[in-house]
Parts: C-alpha cells; structure tokens; sequence
C-alpha cells in the first residue's frame, strides 16, 4: 500500500454494508460452498445478459479451461487467439495440451484483427478464442462468419466485458448472450463486478452446461445439496475425473449484490470516461484515444491510452508513481514471456514454430506496440471528477519534461 494520503490506485471495487451483509446471511445458514446462493447468482446472470444457461465457477481462467474442453480441444489441435491479452486466455489453451496460434491486434481498439484470421487457419485449428479486451467488444460477426464457414468453434473471452453491448442484427445485446458458443467471465477486482475471485460461463448449449456442472464438482454424479437434503441415502458416482472449480456461497452473495448495482456502475464509467476523452484530448496533444466502434459499447473495464511519440512509458508511469497516481502499461503479450518460447506457440509464419527472434515478432507488429506504447489510466466508480483532473494533468507533466 502506498503511503500517499490521497493515492489514486488503478482500480477499486465498489462495495460496502449490501456486500458484508449479504456474505452474514450466508454464513448464518451454515451452507458455505457452492449451494442455494450460486444457483440463484447463476440465474439472475444468466437473465442479466441474456443467456439460456450461466455456470459459476472459480475464476474465468477455470472457466475458459472448462470451455475449451467441452468443445472438445486436445494435445495437437491449434486454438486461434490474441498474444495481447492477461495470460490467463493463452494458458488455458495450454492446459488442453493444444497450441496458442497468435493474430495480431487492430491499434486503435485492442482487439483481434478478423482480416488476419483466415491464413492460420488449418487441419489442425478447431476453434477461435477471442477477447473482447478491457471491455471492448471485438467485432463478432466477421470472426463468427469465418468460424462458421471452418467449421470452428467461437469461445469469448469475456473476462473484462460484464455489461458492455453489442449490435448484432440491429439490436443491441449484452456480452455474454450467446453470440459465440461460449463465454468466460472473471468476477477478479480488477474487474466492474467482484467476489473476490469467480467466474461464469454462459451458453445456448445444455450438454455443455451439463458437462460443466459436473467437472466444476470433481466430476460428481449427485452434488452434496442434494444429497445433504434428502431423506433417502443416495450414493454419488464419479463417473469422468473432473475438477474443484467451485465458487462458493459466500463470492455468490456478494456476487448477487454487484450484479444489482452494474448498471449503475457501466453508466458512470462510461460518463467518466467521456469526461476524460475531453480532458486528454485538449491537454496532452499527440495522446491516442482508443476507438469505440458504431457497433460497440465498452463497459470500460480500463481505459488506455497511447503515449505521444519519444515519450517514454516507464518513465511516465514513474513520475506518477511519485506523485501518488498507479498507472499499468499496455496489456501484456504472452509471445514474449519465458513461459512462451518457442515451440509452443505459433504465429502461422509457416509449419511449426515461430521462427522469429525471441520476445520479437514480425507478425505481432501491433500487440507489441500496444504493450509498450500504451499505459492504463486509473478508472472505478468512487473517482471524482477532481480527481481525474489531477490524472490528467499528472500525465501532461509527466509527457513533457524528460
Ligand atoms: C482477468 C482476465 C482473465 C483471468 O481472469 P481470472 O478470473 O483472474 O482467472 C482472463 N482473460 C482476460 C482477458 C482477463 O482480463
């Protein structure tokens, strides 16, 4: 924690008295773990965004996990998606024993580029995994087209995307209603709804669900409600090896109060990030606003913005830092991490593995850039408009004197 009296962080939860008594509640019942609250958090989700199924779990890395393997992803198979992103979306592909095969990212909304999909794909793709990153959505219905026309799967990483909207035939519809097969969602504090940690996965399809029920609860025939209620002995088998993926009752309730408030939260984000729109764009010339598309609206999960030219990132965010203001850099790229090297991710420059120098490549121009061009501003709901002054202000200090 930093010393500073008035230190604005980079995110914050917004919670209080409906939250702790919520999570009293339960704990007054006796029923902890996954029980009544989590059935009732998954419906009232379920309803939020408008999908026939929502099934809770630990986080939205469990979640993609899970996805991943009820469409049916394997050692050798190819997963197309996004290197720019928490890494989280490319190590689920991992768990599965497939490889990641990387697109590049369009500049100006973070987001997969549809255009560069076709050429990767090959026998062994079996499905797309795209981000919809800090909120924004990605541009579904061309990703959806090529899918469709490959026979590929479309999972959503939808970790950040809670309440953002999407046009799709005319209509505006919530993330998360089944556009793709599947969703992923966090409920991580750096996310607009919290439980600490959790996720949801949502779909049209009931095997699916199904199958998740029954990995996210070690693959259990009978869950411990139902047996703790009956009046007859009944006796679970096991019959696939599955998983602890649980949420437990206690992330559920407070689950529950935040889905209340998100509306409430998504408006003022997106009014907060209007202010700030107007405030960088006269003060910080050279700054790169990100773009929201006609058929897009962003929860704003973050907002980042790139950097005027010979500014320096690191040193930007130091002089923040100093000041009392936490900055991030531009989201992070896997492709350049120890974990990825190569061998285990491609960038489709051929057969086989990337061939281009580590932490470099030529065909992840855009996500590199992003990372290292780009910085996070703090955003969350108990901001004040004072407050993103100082920020602003901060940073047109910080851009000019180096
Ligand atoms: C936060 C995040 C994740 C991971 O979510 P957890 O709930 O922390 O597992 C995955 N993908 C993206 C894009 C994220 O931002």
């Amino acid at each position: 924690m930093s010393d500073f009296k008035n230190f604005i962080p980079i995110a914050k939860p917004w919670m209080d008295d409906r939250e702790s008594d919520a999570v009293a509640r339960v704990i007054a019942t006796g029923w902890i773990t996954q029980g009544p609250e989590v059935a009732s958090f998954e419906k009232e989700f379920a309803d939020f965004v408008g999908a026939p199924h929502a099934c809770a779990v630990s986080s939205c890395t469990t979640a993609l996990h899970l996805a991943l393997l009820a469409v049916g992803i394997k050692p050798g198979d190819e997963v197309i998606t996004v290197s720019h992103s928490f890494i989280a979306t490319a190590n689920s592909i991992r768990y599965c024993g497939a490889s990641p095969v990387f697109v590049d990212i369009e500049p100006d909304t973070f987001n997969l580029n549809p255009s560069l999909i076709e050429t990767l794909i090959n026998d062994k793709t079996k499905a797309i995994l795209c981000v919809h990153q800090m909120g924004m959505p990605c541009n579904l219905e061309p990703i959806i087209g090529i899918a469709r026309r490959h026979n590929l799967v479309v999972i959503e990483d939808a970790a950040c995307a809670i309440g953002s909207e999407i046009s799709w035939h005319g209509k505006w519809g919530k993330i998360g209603k089944p556009h793709g097969d599947i969703a992923c969602f966090s409920f991580h504090p750096r996310k607009l709804l919290s439980t600490g940690d959790g996720g949801m996965l949502t779909t049209a399809n009931d095997e699916w669900d199904h199958q998740f029920r029954l990995w996210r609860q070690h693959g259990m025939s009978v869950p411990d409600t139902i047996r703790h209620g009956a009046k007859e002995v009944i006796l679970e088998s096991y019959p696939c090896v599955g998983y602890n993926y649980r949420m437990t009752d206690v992330q559920a309730a407070m689950g529950r109060e935040q889905l209340k408030r998100l509306p409430e939260i998504v408006a003022r984000r997106r009014a907060m990030v209007k202010r700030y729109r107007m405030l960088l764009g006269e003060e910080i010339p050279g700054i790169g606003l990100p773009l929201e598309p006609k058929w897009a609206r962003s929860n704003w999960q973050s907002l980042c913005v790139r950097l005027p030219e010979r500014v320096n990132q690191i040193t930007v965010m130091q002089k923040m830092l100093d000041i009392g203001i936490a900055t991030r850099r531009g989201v992070m790229c896997a492709h350049r991490e120890d974990s990825y090297r190569h061998g285990t991710w491609s960038c489709g420059k051929g057969p086989g593995p990337c061939e281009c120098e580590p932490k470099r490549c030529a065909r992840l121009v855009e996500s590199e850039r992003a990372q290292d061009r780009c910085i996070i501003l703090p955003l969350y709901h108990q901001m004040t408009e004072a407050d993103q002054l100082i920020v602003v202000m901060t940073l047109k200090q910080s851009c000019v004197h180096i």
